[in-house]
């Protein structure tokens, strides 16, 4: 089974990076892959440029087995979509099981995503749970989805849908550019390496 995490990584925090190798132990993946998004179609565009975002993302995973970054969204033109991303994942491994791992906070908004119906097509879809923020009421196309059997995850290529509960950390990446921004420190936020990039290169100052 591979593990995808997306997003914009503006920048990489611990809340991704403790999420990721959870999960990755919780269901026994060979692989997290890290897939920052060069443009994506929900929100405004990212502060830092994707190569500056990518080269975070690669400081942050160095040395952590397992986890690796994938560049697919950023060589190519036009939006992020998702399901295009999954599509070619999913071209380039036909018979592995792919876990598609979302904050509840995108599940919620899962619906507005381009063909969203169709990421089920190429992936499950694992939705990181916080015990205080709810997850909205299930329609009958996720309710014939959801499963609690992990084994249900291997024995089906995609087309599932599980909840997983994970440690809670409360750190987003709009706090840390506002941290940064106001000149505090971001420190145990994100790792030192990070921090580091970012000092080197003036992001998320206010000019
Ligand atoms: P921003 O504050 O800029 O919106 P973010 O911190 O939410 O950024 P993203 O890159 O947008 O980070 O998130 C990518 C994925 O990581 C999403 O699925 C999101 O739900 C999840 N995620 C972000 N922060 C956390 C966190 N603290 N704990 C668990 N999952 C998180």
């Amino acid at each position: 089974m591979i593990g995808i995490f997306g997003g914009t990584f503006d920048p990489v925090h611990y809340g991704h990076l403790r999420s990721a190798v959870e999960v990755k132990d919780i269901f026994g993946l060979a692989e997290i892959r890290f897939i920052p998004g060069a443009n994506p179609p929900h929100r405004e565009q990212p502060a830092a440029m994707a190569i500056m975002r990518l080269q975070m993302l690669e400081l942050a995973i160095k040395n952590q087995p397992g986890l690796t970054c994938d560049t697919r969204e950023l060589e190519r033109e036009g939006y992020s979509y998702t399901v295009d991303t999954l599509k070619s994942l999913r071209q380039e491994f036909p018979r592995k099981s792919l876990l598609l791992f979302i904050g509840s906070d995108a599940f919620n908004g899962l619906t507005t995503w381009h063909q969203w119906q169709r990421l089920f097509d190429y992936a499950h879809i694992v939705v990181m749970t916080r015990p205080c923020f709810d997850v909205q009421e299930l329609d009958d196309f996720y309710k014939v989805r959801q499963t609690e059997e992990i084994t249900e995850l291997t024995q089906h290529t995609s087309g599932k849908l599980f909840f997983q509960r994970i440690t809670q950390l409360d750190i987003s990446a709009t706090a840390i550019r506002q941290l940064i921004s106001e000149k505090k420190n971001p420190g145990f936020l994100l790792p030192d390496s990070v921090i580091e990039y970012i000092k080197q290169h003036r992001l998320y100052e206010k000019h």
